[in-house]
């Protein structure tokens, strides 16, 4: 059986009961249908929606990724399962008996969607329900973000086209426009042709939603007024003086008020249910390599105040999603993760050590069978793969760990990992004195994953105590280029930072505007340490070029654009949309 048909053999509980499970009063509910419900952020306010708990943040991250994904969306559900069932059961650990956990995930994108990765909604026995609705249109929130956001760059031609009261020049406007879908063909557009009534005409280009600065200040805001505060201070462009421009600028009071209207009833949580009936949000979803890479603030914290326990993903590997969550996301929510759990899988790692891709995802046996081959060498073969491949777990196991976070290995395990590959991992890390567990969520669910549940609870402190302090990668006073500086030598373990022309400029008009103090975020590939996709494994002594900057003065941080990447992905020569299809009747096939 594939997701979408586990998913459809599932009886769903109607959103109500979800909610008193969550503690959610009922009247705080905005239901969307039977399955999925917005929850009225005043849950947040003290008192409502039960007694607040200010629950642990657990955080999980992976290695670097294949890209298929190594299942940390599908280990966060299943995680979330079970530590629901071991907190139930009889042999809960001491002080873990009725504890409640929460999932808070991102919502999907419809680029990897229809693009290269499929859905967001994890795996197997291990989903978020209704899977088909999430992956696709929701809660409209993705719609309403775009709106918002294209809806700030019309106004800001609009006042380039009737007087320019500002003096805006065009050139500098910075905005792009944004779709929520992969589409390389507008990452370079030419706008305003067509004569004076047509617009002034400029080079401009479209970013997908996901990379937008609308979605991370939607992400990163606590409430409306800190939404329409950040949104206020989005710069879009600069004068013909060189002066930054913001949002708060254009038209009368501003684009933020008509902005936020757009956004008001977006920024609730959006409440569904797990295979195993824990209570998820699931909401925002920026990308990790070009943007920060986790759900909403407000879903965080509403989770927070609802349950012991919220089991929230970071994107990509832990050098990505991970090092943002730390340094950014959690700073900017107030939750610094109590535990941390670091995704693997023996395939990845199979890769990393450089193995070809159709023998990793065969696995031991079925090579043996098909190259009509002495199983046990196929076997060492692998094993020796493992062993290499382990140095990216490692570095992303010990990244992770200097923050002074409790870190978990939680080996995802794939129906071709054979016996002896899961213990040679799992011994490994016994070795190296790092928690490790196997689970398997895909096939078990939260039945699935009771070592890793029980490893988690374990490493979290009592309920109602804090979380040792997180130490950061940066120090206060710190210029964007030594925080970049930072990244690529603690984290990345590369040697130096090529800053290249545009970005020496660019550093240059940061520190002329006083904003050499922010947070940088680091656009990268996910795929390697290094910014080349190609580079694998745990490679030292690199260096990283930073080719651009974005200034996120909404978002509160500065996007430092490495290698290739880019702010709208393409899709691939076979994208997943090409299996989609409807029938008469309505039933989807295809969608994963
Ligand atoms: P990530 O969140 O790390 O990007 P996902 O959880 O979205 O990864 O998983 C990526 C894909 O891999 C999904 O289609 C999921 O169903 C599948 N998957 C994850 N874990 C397993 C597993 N253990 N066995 C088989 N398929 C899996
Ligand atoms: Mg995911």
């Amino acid at each position: 059986m594939n997701d979408a048909q586990i998913a459809a053999a599932h009886p769903l509980q109607p959103i109500a009961r979800i909610a008193e499970r969550a503690g959610i009063d009922q009247d705080l509910l905005i239901p969307y249908g039977r399955h999925m419900a917005k929850v009225d952020v005043h849950a947040l306010a003290p008192g409502a929606g039960g007694d607040r708990r200010e629950g642990h943040v657990v955080l999980v991250t992976g290695i670097s990724p294949t890209p298929a994904g190594e299942g940390k969306t599908t280990v966060s559900v299943g995680l979330a399962d079970s530590l629901n069932l071991l907190a139930a059961s009889d042999d809960a650990p001491e002080g873990f008996a009725g504890a409640t956990t929460m999932a808070a995930l991102r919502e999907p994108s419809l680029g990897p969607v229809f693009g290269i990765k499929g859905g967001a909604t994890g795996g197997g026995h291990a989903q978020v329900v209704p899977m088909e609705n999430i992956n696709l249109h929701f809660t409209g929130d993705f719609h309403a973000i775009t709106s918002a956001h294209n809806l700030l760059c019309a106004l800001v031609d609009n006042h380039v086209q009737h007087g320019n009261e500002l003096g805006i020049d065009p050139r500098t406007i910075t905005l792009k426009r944004a779709l929520d879908m992969n589409d390389r063909t507008l990452r370079h557009v030419v706008t305003g042709l067509g004569g004076r009534t047509q617009g002034v005409p400029r080079e401009g280009g479209f970013e997908i939603t996901v990379a937008t600065e609308t979605m991370a200040v939607f992400c990163l805001a606590r409430d409306l007024a800190d939404l329409k505060e950040r949104l206020g201070r989005i710069t879009v462009a600069h004068t013909y003086d060189g002066d930054p421009v913001t949002a708060a600028q254009i038209g009368p009071h501003g684009a933020q008020g008509a902005m936020a209207v757009l956004l008001k009833d977006a920024i609730a949580p959006n409440l569904v249910q797990t295979l195993g009936g824990t209570p998820a949000l699931v909401h925002g979803g920026p990308f990790a390599n070009i943007a920060h890479g986790a759900n909403s603030v407000i879903a965080t914290r509403t989770a927070r105040a609802l349950a012991d326990v919220v089991v929230t993903e970071a994107g990509f590997g832990a050098d990505l999603g991970g090092q943002k969550f730390m340094d950014i996301t959690a700073v900017a929510g107030g939750f610094p993760p109590a535990a941390a759990v670091v995704v693997a899988t023996v395939r990845a790692l199979k890769l990393q050590a450089g193995m070809a891709l159709a023998d990793v995802k065969a696995g031991v046996d079925a090579v043996a069978e098909r190259d009509g081959r002495d199983r046990a060498d196929v076997a060492a073969e692998h094993l020796e793969a493992l062993r290499v491949g382990v140095a990216n777990l490692e570095r992303h196991v010990e990244n992770m760990a200097a923050y002074g976070v409790p870190v978990i290995v939680g080996v995802n395990r794939f129906l071709q990992d054979t016996d002896e590959e899961l213990a040679w991992l799992a011994d490994r890390c016994a070795q190296r004195g790092v928690r490790c567990a196997v689970a398997d969520v895909w096939g078990g669910g939260g039945h699935g994953a009771l070592d890793l549940a029980r490893a988690v609870a374990d490493a979290l402190p009592a309920r109602g105590e804090e979380p040792a302090a997180v130490t950061g990668l940066w120090q206060e006073g710190m210029s964007v280029a030594e925080r970049i500086e930072t990244v690529v030598r603690r984290t990345y373990r590369g040697a130096r930072v090529d800053f290249g022309p545009i970005a020496r400029r660019q550093l240059r008009q940061i520190a002329e505007r006083g904003l050499d103090g922010l947070p940088v975020c680091m656009a990268k590939t996910q795929y390697s340490f290094t910014d080349d996709p190609t580079v694998l494994n745990a490679p030292e002594g690199f260096t990283v070029t930073v080719r651009e900057l974005a200034v996120r003065t909404g978002a509160g941080f500065v996007v430092a654009l490495t290698g290739a990447v880019m702010t709208m992905p393409g899709l691939p020569a076979t994208p997943a949309a090409d299996a989609m299809d409807v029938d008469a009747d309505g039933a989807i096939t295809g969608l994963f």
